[in-house]
């Protein structure tokens, strides 16, 4: 079978789950034995969002390939469990830079290099990069912002010529929203028609349209949408509102999204769609046993997409314990010595999230103080782990100047440094040690008892590491490595044995965390949180 493209694109407004559509879609194909891959194409002038304050786009993502990309990444991972990589994130910084790269080698032989076709031809280049590896029958990009935004012009051009030039192998499912005023008691269907309207002014007609409702969508409502979009009412998809984004899949299949696409691309419906396991989690996941609640302690808890793949993570690893995890998001800059019990107490788990720069830091190093001496359970995240270190310098081994050279340059105790190979770097842009590591986990560590082996992978995002100098002393004072880089010997997790569960890892475990695999650390400190409610 030849290649299938399918494009999701978004109308009348943002924030209607493009990126829970695209994933479902993928999820449902994948049901059904196909394989699929997830791509998004951001509009946006950065090379990627790795150099973007979480408040902009929410978190950056981390592939295994170590590409700092879209949040949406995140969600196409946990919803298929496919790895992504740098070919499934492309800006329009991206593709900018690689054309005026190519134009000042020459390649463009004298010729005036424009948006149509050198732009359009390098967008379409990254779409179909993605089919011609031959590892996919489905290819389903998401063109990130809404239809008629002057900045995602170039991709939806790409996706018109792509359209043409594919003919049956591209669909285009086009996402919108129905409001309704309430004090007419009806759903209305105009801003949905001119959004598509927008798209048709680009030459784009979409295939399906999926709707965005707060109520069940009439045969009427379908009838007069397929009637002012050129479609059938059978492609006119209801979106209602859901308990759970991974209920949404569920509705795809209900709503047949799925056997739409597939008769709009003319592949035969055949295989039995498989959604078992899926259903399982839900069962799961709406049947609790248990309930806890853990603290997120961070500075970007305002915007709680900032801590996505963690929130996400916790709900995993809570349903594999059967257990509802509430979390309560805390927010690092208002922790001082004189408030930390009021805002900390009562809480059954201590998370402390990763982070860059000195807002907040000193608030986290109390929530970690708190934890390690209240034997309350923790699980510090990459700045986490090294707000864990520089505490326990402090606090146990006495050195009160200890800090983190990120944060505290002329420290006299760098217990977290930089690491060597990032010193001559002065580029911010993608220079961080970035992507899957090896790590070997020591026997006897929570850690170790957690994964249930000893040669394990994670992803990273720092510039800073824990400084080995120290690790001596901090193994007889009561904090012990419980993983290694087996080639850089860098210290990957640290422990506090004499504490019923006290975890910093310098990578992050979250990113790996999916539905059909809750991450092995979330759930061992779900279940030490639970085990510390029962006490
Ligand atoms: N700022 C720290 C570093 O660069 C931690 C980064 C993070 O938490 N992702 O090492």
């Amino acid at each position: 079978m030849a290649t299938k493209y399918i494009f999701v694109t978004g109308g009348v407004t943002s924030s209607l789950g493009k990126g829970i559509i695209a994933a479902s879609l993928a999820r449902l194909l994948k049901a059904r034995g196909y394989l699929v891959t997830n791509q998004k194409l951001d509009p946006y002038i950065n090379i990627d969002p790795g150099t973007l304050n979480p408040y902009e786009h929410g978190e950056c993502y981390v592939t295994e390939d170590g590409a700092e990309t879209d949040l949406d990444l995140g969600h196409y991972e946990r919803f298929t469990g496919v790895a992504t990589s740098q070919a499934n994130n492309v800006t329009t910084g991206r593709i900018y830079q690689h054309v005026i790269e190519k134009e000042r080698r020459g390649d463009y032989l004298g010729s005036t290099v424009q948006v149509i076709p050198h732009i359009t031809n390098e967008i379409k280049e990254r779409i179909t990069a993605l089919g011609n590896t031959g590892k996919y029958e489905f290819v389903i990009t998401e063109i990130g912002g809404t239809v008629g935004d002057i900045e995602s012009f170039p991709f939806v051009e790409a996706v018109r010529q792509l359209k043409y030039a594919l003919g049956k192998n591209c669909i285009v499912v086009h996402l919108t929203y129905i409001p309704y005023i309430a004090a007419a008691g009806e759903l209305k269907t105009k801003p949905t028609q001119h959004s598509v309207k927008a798209l048709q002014q680009q030459g784009v007609q979409p295939d399906i349209i999926v709707c965005r409702t707060e109520k069940p969508l009439t045969r009427s409502v379908r009838e007069k949408i397929g009637l002012f979009c050129n479609m059938e009412s059978e492609c006119v998809i209801e979106d209602g509102d859901v308990s759970s984004i991974y209920e949404v899949p569920i509705k795809m299949r209900d709503e047949k999204l799925d056997i739409q696409v597939l008769r709009k691309l003319d592949v035969p419906v055949k295989n039995e769609i498989d959604l078992t396991k899926w259903e399982a989690f839900l069962y799961k996941l709406h049947n609790p046993e248990k309930e806890v609640t853990v603290g997120l302690v961070g500075k970007y808890v305002e915007l709680q997409d900032a801590y996505k793949s963690i929130s996400e993570a916790f709900v995993h690893a809570g349903t594999e314990l059967r257990t509802k995890v509430h979390v309560k998001y805390i927010h690092s800059e208002y922790i001082d010595e004189g408030n930390v019990e009021e805002k900390l107490s009562g809480l059954s788990g201590i998370l402390v999230a990763p982070g860059f720069g000195t807002r907040g830091i000193e608030g986290k190093i109390l929530a970690v103080k708190y934890a390690r001496e209240n034997k309350i359970p923790f699980l510090g995240i990459c700045l986490g782990m090294q707000c864990a270190v520089v505490e326990f310098a402090r606090n146990v081994l006495g050195y009160k100047d200890a800090h983190s050279v990120e944060i505290s340059p002329s420290t006299t105790h760098p217990v977290i440094d930089m690491m060597e190979e990032q010193k001559s770097i002065s580029n911010m842009g993608g220079t961080m040690r970035l992507g899957a590591y090896p790590c070997k986990l020591v026997k006897g560590t929570k850690a170790f008892e957690a994964y249930g082996q000893e040669d394990i992978s994670e992803r990273h995002r720092h510039r800073y590491e824990f400084n080995s100098a120290y690790l001596e002393e901090f193994k007889n004072a009561g904090m012990i490595p419980a993983g290694f880089n087996p080639e850089s010997q860098l210290v990957e997790i640290v422990e506090v044995p004499n504490h019923p569960f006290f975890v910093g890892a310098q990578f992050h475990p979250e990113y790996k965390s999916a539905v059909m695999h809750p991450h092995p650390l979330f759930v061992a400190f779900i279940g030490a949180a639970l085990q510390y409610r029962n006490k």
